[in-house]
């Protein structure tokens, strides 16, 4: 955490800012002490006499990790996302020039400025510099936070973390892209396939659509409703979603689910709706045959029901 803190004054340091802060999504609580703990140090050994740090407290909400909306969260506002421009360097926290970055990126500047830029640039791919932390989760032996060099290929971290049987692997959270199994190749990187480090891991077992209705239901729980797109659209595909999961769906599901992802994706105001689509849109172009076989098992079944109705008439 020591990186942290020396990265966020270096940073400081270069815009001229006085004052920082730490936001912590409301579930990392426990990490509050240990952060407050470090803070403490710095100062005390007048590492941050022209600093101050703040640790922000959010409440949990998924939307919070969008820059506007955290940074209406921190003015202790409701947790929605902005209208840009302004951009939060000319017009930010409280209207005053603001730049936010991850804490990933923070914590690479003393070791950059240490090493040199050279150094840096040696590591990872043409365009994804350095290391990047990936949490992985679901069907593995060993989930947990692996530290890989970027464009590493997605087979060796899930390699990693003990993977067997894999059906397909998310990549970058509920609104992650979804990758199947025949394209494990693809490297961890800008030019590859990235998003923000959180990779589940769903085998043999796990059914597709399933899987999708679960992201879009928790998009549609955690959307914030400032803008029609994302809080409408998020809502009927998840009610399109649990139909056909449910063995209830229709051809024109298909159609109606592309429909409204180019909708939610040209439309919505932050990241959360233009993203929502994306594990939709990637099971529709390579799991299309679970569409489609569920969506043929409902007809057949609705077919029978309408015999029994008329045998028993
Ligand atoms: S896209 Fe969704 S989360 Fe973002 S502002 Fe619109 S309703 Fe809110």
């Amino acid at each position: 955490p020591f990186s942290l803190i020396e990265g966020l004054a270096i940073a400081s340091y270069a815009i001229g800012a006085e004052k920082a802060f730490i936001y912590l999504r409301g579930e990392y609580h426990f990490l509050f002490n240990l952060l407050e703990s470090v803070i403490k140090q710095a100062k005390d050994k007048g590492f941050l006499d022209n600093l101050e740090i703040q640790i922000c407290e959010g409440a949990g909400s998924y939307v919070c990790g969008e820059e506007s909306a955290l940074m209406n969260s921190i003015e202790g506002r409701r947790g929605e996302a902005r209208y840009r421009p302004p951009f939060p360097p000319s017009k930010g926290l409280w209207g005053k020039p603001t730049i936010i970055n991850n804490v990933e990126t923070l914590m690479n500047i003393p070791k950059i400025i240490l090493e040199g830029a050279r150094w840096f640039n040696a590591i990872g791919t043409q365009k994804s510099k350095g290391t990047k932390v990936f949490s992985v989760s679901g069907d593995v032996e060993r989930p947990g936070v692996y530290e890989l060099v970027m464009g590493s290929p997605l087979k060796e971290l899930i390699d990693i973390a003990g993977a067997r049987e894999v059906k397909m692997v998310q990549v970058g959270g509920a609104s992650g892209h979804i990758i199947p199994k025949n394209m494990m190749d693809i490297l961890l990187c800008y030019e590859g396939v990235l998003g923000s480090g959180a990779v589940t891991v769903f085998d043999e077992t796990r059914d597709v659509i399933d899987i999708v209705h679960k992201d879009i239901a928790f998009l549609a729980e955690e959307s914030c409703g400032k803008c029609t797109p994302c809080r409408e659209g998020t809502h009927i595909m998840a009610e399109i979603l649990e139909r056909l999961s449910q063995g209830e769906g229709f051809r024109e599901d298909i159609a109606a689910l592309e429909d409204l992802s180019k909708a939610m994706m040209a439309a919505s105001l932050c990241g959360l709706g233009q993203t929502a689509p994306v594990p939709v849109l990637d099971t529709l172009k390579y799991f299309r045959n679970d569409y489609e076989l569920r969506i043929h098992q409902s007809e057949i079944l609705r077919a029978l029901k309408a015999q029994r109705l008329d045998i028993s008439n």
